[in-house]
C-alpha cells in the first residue's frame, strides 16, 4: 500500500484531514512511492499556532541547552547517515554518493548550530559616559519558516531548522512537494534527540500552503530555496507582509578556464561538476569560459563527459541519477532543441537516453554544447540538467565582463596557474562565491552561503554568522549604576556557593 505522509505539528506526526493529495513518484520509475497531503487551513494554524506556544517556552531554555540538543541531534544524524541517504535516494532518484554527501553537508550544519553560544554574543562599550555601559543582547524572532526545494532533501531543511531553533525560535518547515519523505525522517530523529514538542513542525502543500505562511502575523522570518520567480515572489511577498525573508535562487554558473591551466584537472573537473548529480544543484557549472587557446580542449572534454552514464542510486557504475520529473525532463529537451535551433553545436547530445530495467525514468545523458553565444536561451537560462554550454572569448577580461553582464551571481571558478590572474578574478567578478582550482566552491558552514544578484535576494544569507544574525534580534541596552547607591553595612559579604 502507498505510504500517506503525515504532518509533524506539535510534537504528533498526524494524518491530514485534507481532500486534496499529490502524488510522491520514484524519479527512476515513475512508479508512485506515496502520497503528500495539501495542509488545510486548520492544519497550518494549529502548526503556526504549536511553535508560538512552544516558542514562549523555548526561549527561555539556556543556551547551552540548546545546543546540546544539537550535539545529540548531529549524533543521531550520524548513526543515521546511510538510512537517510537511502531514503533521498528513492525519492529524489540521486546516487548513493550524492545521497550521502546530501546529508552530510547538512550534518555539518547541524554542528554548527551546537556552537550556537558564541554565535549569540553581543557587544560591550564600558563607560560611553560616565558611569554608563551600553551593550547588546541577541534575542529570538519567535517563529520563522523554511519552504525548500526539491534538489538538496536533507542540506538544505538542515540549513535552516538547526540554527533558528539553536538561536531560540521555533519553526515551520514546508519541505518540496516533490522530496518530502527524507523531511520527515529528519523530523522523527530530531524529536529522538529530545527536542521539546512544537519546536519543530513539518507542513505540506504548494502555493496555497506556502501564501498562507507568507502572510500570516505570527510568522517573523521566512527562509526560501528554489526557483528565480517564486524567490522573487516570496521575497516580494514576505517583506510586503513586513516579514526578514532570505530567497535564495537559481544560478548560472561559470567556470572561467584559462589556457595556463592543468588540461587535466579542467576536464575532470568540469565533467563532476557540470553533469554530477543530473546537474540539478544550485551550483552546478553550467556554463564553460573558454579563455584563449584552452578551447581546443572542448574536443577532449565531450570525450570524457560522454563517458558519465546515468543510472538508479545503487548502480556503483552511474555517474549521476534521473531528473526530478517528467516535466522537468521535457522542459530540459524543450531547452537542448532551443539551442540546436538558435545555432549553437550539439557536440554531445543526451536527449535520447535509457537506462536498462527502468524504461519509464526521467534519464537524460551528459549533452554539451559548443559556439554558444549570450544571445541564445541555453546560454540565458538556467537549464537544471547535465548540459554544459561553452563559450570562447581572447582575454581574461573579457571572461570576466562577460560573466557580470549574465544577470545571476551564485558561484564562479577558474582554473588557471597564475595568482594574479585568479586575484584579479575573485577581486573583479560580481559573484558571491568563488573557486580557485575548485569547480563548486560551496563555503563550510562556518562560513556563510553567499550567493549574489539574481541568485539571492534579501541581506543575511544562509548558515554560519548570517544565519544567526537572520534568526535574532539585536537588543541594545544602556545602563547606568551610580556608585552612591552601593549598600554599606555587614550584610554586604557575597556568599559563594
Ligand atoms: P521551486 O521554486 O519550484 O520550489 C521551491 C519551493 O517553493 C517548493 O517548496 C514549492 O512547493 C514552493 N513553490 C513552488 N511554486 C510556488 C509558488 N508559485 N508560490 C509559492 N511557493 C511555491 O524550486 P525547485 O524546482 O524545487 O528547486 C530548484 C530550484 O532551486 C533551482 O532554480 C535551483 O537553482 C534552486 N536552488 C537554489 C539554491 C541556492 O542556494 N541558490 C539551492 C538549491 C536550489
Amino acid at each position: 500500500m502507498t505510504q500517506s505522509v503525515s504532518l509533524f505539528i506539535g510534537g504528533e506526526f498526524c494524518q491530514s484531514e485534507t481532500s486534496d493529495w499529490i502524488d510522491v513518484t520514484n524519479p527512476a520509475s515513475n512508479d508512485i512511492i506515496a502520497t503528500l497531503p495539501c495542509a488545510t487551513e486548520d492544519e497550518m494554524e494549529r502548526a503556526i499556532d504549536s511553535a508560538l506556544q512552544q516558542f514562549k517556552l523555548w526561549k527561555e531554555v539556556a543556551v547551552s541547552d540548546r545546543a546540546r540538543l544539537m550535539l545529540r541531534y548531529q549524533h543521531l544524524l550520524k548513526e543515521h547517515h546511510d538510512e537517510l541517504a537511502e531514503l533521498l535516494s528513492k525519492e529524489t532518484g540521486k546516487t548513493t554518493v550524492d545521497a550521502k554527501g546530501d546529508v552530510w553537508r547538512g550534518i555539518e550544519v547541524v554542528e554548527q548550530a551546537a556552537n550556537i553560544a558564541s554565535n549569540m554574543m553581543g557587544e560591550t562599550v564600558e563607560n560611553v559616559a560616565t558611569d554608563i555601559d551600553t551593550y547588546s543582547l541577541i534575542q529570538p524572532l519567535g517563529v520563522c519558516c523554511g519552504i525548500t526545494p526539491f534538489n538538496f532533501p536533507a542540506m538544505i531543511p538542515l540549513w535552516m531548522f538547526p540554527i533558528a531553533i539553536a538561536a531560540g525560535n521555533t519553526f515551520v518547515l514546508k519541505p518540496s512537494e516533490q522530496v518530502p519523505l527524507t523531511a520527515m525522517r529528519l523530523a522523527e530523529l530530531f524529536e529522538q534527540a529530545g527536542a521539546p514538542k512544537g519546536v519543530l513542525q513539518i507542513v505540506h502543500g504548494g502555493k496555497t500552503q506556502v501564501d498562507y505562511l507568507l502572510s500570516h502575523p505570527t510568522i517573523k522570518a521566512i527562509s526560501f530555496v528554489g526557483s528565480v520567480p517564486v524567490a522573487k515572489y516570496i521575497y516580494q511577498t514576505g517583506t510586503s507582509h513586513n516579514k526578514r525573508v532570505q530567497a535564495f535562487a537559481g544560478a548560472k554558473n561559470h567556470m572561467v578556464v584559462m589556457p595556463d591551466a592543468n588540461k587535466a584537472q579542467v576536464i575532470s573537473n568540469l565533467v563532476g561538476a557540470s553533469v554530477g548529480a543530473a546537474g540539478q544543484r544550485c551550483m552546478a557549472i553550467s556554463a564553460a569560459v573558454f579563455v584563449g587557446e584552452s578551447k581546443q580542449w572542448i574536443d577532449e572534454l565531450a570525450t570524457e563527459m560522454a563517458k558519465v552514464k546515468p543510472g538508479v542510486w545503487n548502480d556503483q557504475a552511474a555517474g549521476y541519477g534521473p531528473l526530478i520529473s517528467q516535466q522537468a525532463k521535457a522542459r530540459v529537451i524543450g531547452l537542448i532543441d532551443e539551442g540546436k535551433a538558435q545555432g549553437a553545436k550539439c557536440q554531445l547530445d543526451g536527449s535520447q537516453c535509457s537506462v536498462e530495467g527502468y524504461p519509464d525514468g526521467n534519464w537524460l545523458a551528459p549533452t554539451l554544447f559548443s559556439g554558444v553565444t549570450t544571445d541564445m536561451s541555453i546560454y540565458q537560462q538556467e537549464i537544471f540538467g547535465p548540459v554544459l554550454v561553452c563559450l570562447e572569448v581572447d582575454t581574461l577580461e573579457k571572461a570576466i565582463e562577460l560573466i557580470n553582464n549574465n544577470p545571476y551571481g551564485n558561484g564562479t571558478s577558474i582554473f588557471t596557474a597564475s595568482g594574479a590572474a585568479a586575484r584579479k578574478y575573485q577581486h573583479e567578478i560580481q559573484v558571491g562565491q568563488v573557486g580557485v582550482n575548485v569547480p563548486i566552491p560551496v563555503p563550510l558552514p562556518f562560513f556563510s552561503f553567499t550567493g549574489w544578484r539574481a541568485s539571492f535576494y534579501g541581506d543575511l544569507h544562509a548558515y554560519g554568522k548570517q544565519a544567526v544574525r537572520f534568526y535574532t534580534e539585536t537588543k541594545t541596552v544602556t545602563a547606568r549604576w551610580f556608585e552612591d547607591d552601593i549598600p554599606s553595612g555587614p550584610n554586604m559579604t557575597i556568599q559563594l556557593r
